[in-house]
């Protein structure tokens, strides 16, 4: 039995697949994210047989948890513990229906004009500025409706921000979200429960669906099927959700493949289907992240933190600088993994949180590279990533201006939760251990947003796509994840990927 929605297009779901099958479609999507979502309905808006492959399962409000760690243990690949080696910095993929949009903060950032300048003088890639993108940042916006966080959800974790930037004189505003009806639960980490947010398996996904996709959950593609250098299809197996116990086989026979899987697991599916796409060597390499350094501050009247949007507010100030500071909030049981102390101490820092803010900042990283490579077994990839000594002025710049809106907007006490620098911080004074020698190993990096590992490039010998998304050495084969951005994009990257995404759309179509 599949679920049927209005018009042609069904979903279908785990307990249905009772044997092997194959499907056939004008354009087979690997990826129901952002990026695949977005390429999934236009394609099927524009008349075409379009199915939807997606190895996450659907999951709906009253199945999101507000404990983190067991939240992050059924939404995130290998249960939110994956981490990089070389410098060790913990990031996360979601795996479920909707991708990343289903637990992230709903930013939607459109990238600074410098961004798509250096993107097309450095990786000789044609009209691809932000004048020539600002088309398709408009559709998406439009059909999520996509809006400045309004004043009643902001809160106070918002409004300090606001005031202390404000204080300084420095540029911030309400970030801009894909929500509609945002109560300002500040829960969009373990999932929306008010379904205000707009993420793909309540947005583009349905409207793929009812366009006439067929949407196959639970199914993971492991193997790129080609002939000649002609992409015919794809191979995969029904899994189980949650614990990816192997199934049944699938089969997709498709004129046209689109990957969309995450700029992780596309290179390792490239690899995967005998090194396909490789003919520049760039498969899995220039994997970028955005570190972020959070700073926790502590005012002496309550903040009420669980309440306000998660991340509704910003600043660009420092764009050009190479960073960018944001509001933060996720359940406490995961800002706590960052407090300082044990036992009484530890207790003092988690009571301390109902007076508490967490900002945070990301660092554009662009010196820093890392790789993604097939494991023997499975399709987890192997992460390798090294922090460059040239970016960690920068994450001690952003730590530094992190404390000082802080202190402009009020805190007494402000916890960095840095390596060798003081457990509290109190004042303006104790901020020149910012402005000394710092080391990267000093700032307990993470990141969440991950790019490049099949960059674009107009030189075939150089990139894996071309600037709408495909293969240079594989006809009818198309990349549209985060993976595709030649270098880091300054900003949140959703928001960029669905952009891209739907001008790759048109390309597809008229293949
Ligand atoms: C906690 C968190 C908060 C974030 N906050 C923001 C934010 O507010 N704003 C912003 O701009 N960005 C944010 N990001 C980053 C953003 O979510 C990602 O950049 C974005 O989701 C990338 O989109 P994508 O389509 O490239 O890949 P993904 O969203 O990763 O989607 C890839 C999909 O492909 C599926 N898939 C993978 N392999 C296979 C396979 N073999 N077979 C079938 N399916 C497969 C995955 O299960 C997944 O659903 C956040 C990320 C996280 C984790
Ligand atoms: S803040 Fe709460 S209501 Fe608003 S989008 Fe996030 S989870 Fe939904």
């Amino acid at each position: 039995m599949s679920v049927s929605w209005e018009g042609e297009g069904e979903v279908r779901v785990f307990a249905e697949y009772q044997r092997d099958f194959s499907e056939e479609a004008d354009v087979a999507v690997v990826g129901s994210g952002p990026a695949g979502a977005v390429v999934a309905y236009e394609l099927a808006a524009a008349g075409k047989k379009v199915v939807l492959l997606e190895e996450g399962p659907p999951v709906v409000p009253e199945e999101f948890v507000l404990d983190g760690s067991l939240s992050m243990t059924r939404l995130m690949r290998e249960a939110g513990l994956r981490t990089t080696s070389g410098t060790i910095m913990p990031t996360m993929q979601a795996i479920c229906l909707g991708g990343g949009s289903l637990v992230n903060s709903a930013m939607c950032v459109r990238p600074m004009d410098f961004v798509f300048d250096d993107w097309c003088t450095n990786y000789e890639l044609e009209a691809t500025s932000l004048a020539d993108l600002t088309p398709h940042f408009d559709a998406v916006a439009e059909f999520l409706g996509i809006a400045p966080t309004p004043e009643e959800v902001w809160g106070p974790r918002n409004e300090l921000f606001a005031r202390g930037c404000e204080a300084l004189g420095y540029s911030s505003e309400p970030v801009e979200r894909n929500v509609r009806g945002c109560v300002g639960s500040g829960e969009c980490f373990t999932g929306c429960r008010a379904r205000a947010k707009r993420s793909m398996d309540v947005s583009y996904v349905p409207a793929a669906i009812r366009a006439g996709a067929r949407v196959l959950t639970s199914v993971q593609v492991q193997r790129i099927r080609t002939e000649g250098r002609r992409a015919v299809g794809l191979e995969g197996q029904v899994v189980e959700p949650f614990t990816g116990k192997p199934g049944h086989r699938v089969r997709v026979d498709a004129r046209q493949v689109v990957l969309a899987a995450g700029c992780m697991a596309t290179p390792v599916l490239l690899q995967k289907s005998g090194n396909l796409a490789n003919g520049s060597g760039q498969v899995g390499e220039n994997l970028q992240f955005h570190p972020g350094v959070a700073v926790m501050g502590i005012f002496s009247e309550p903040t009420h933190p669980r309440f306000g949007a998660t991340q509704g507010y910003q600043s660009l100030q420092f764009l050009r600088d190479g960073f960018k500071m944001e509001v933060l909030w996720a359940p406490p049981g995961v800002t706590a993994v960052r407090l300082p102390g044990m036992g009484l101490d530890f207790k003092r820092h988690i009571a301390s949180m109902t007076h508490a803010a967490v900002w945070d900042a990301i660092v554009s990283g662009k010196h820093s590279k890392g790789r993604v490579r097939a494991r023997w077994r499975g399709l987890d990839p192997s992460l390798s990533y090294r922090f460059d000594s040239r970016d960690v002025p920068i994450l001690q710049h952003a730590a530094l201006e992190l404390c000082k809106v802080f202190l402009a907007a009020g805190a007494h006490t402000l916890v960095p939760g840095l390596h060798g620098v003081a457990e509290e911080l109190h004042g303006e004074e104790d901020l020149e251990v910012f402005r000394g020698e710092m080391k990267a190993g000093q700032f307990p990096l993470a990141s969440t947003h991950a790019f490049c590992t099949t960059r674009m490039h107009g030189d075939p010998r150089r990139g894996v796509v071309d600037p709408l998304g495909r293969c240079h050495d594989v006809d009818g084969l198309w990349i549209v994840d985060t993976g595709i951005f030649p270098r880091s994009s300054a900003v949140n990257p959703m928001f960029t990927a669905m952009a891209l995404s739907h001008r790759a759309a048109g390309a597809v179509a008229a293949a």
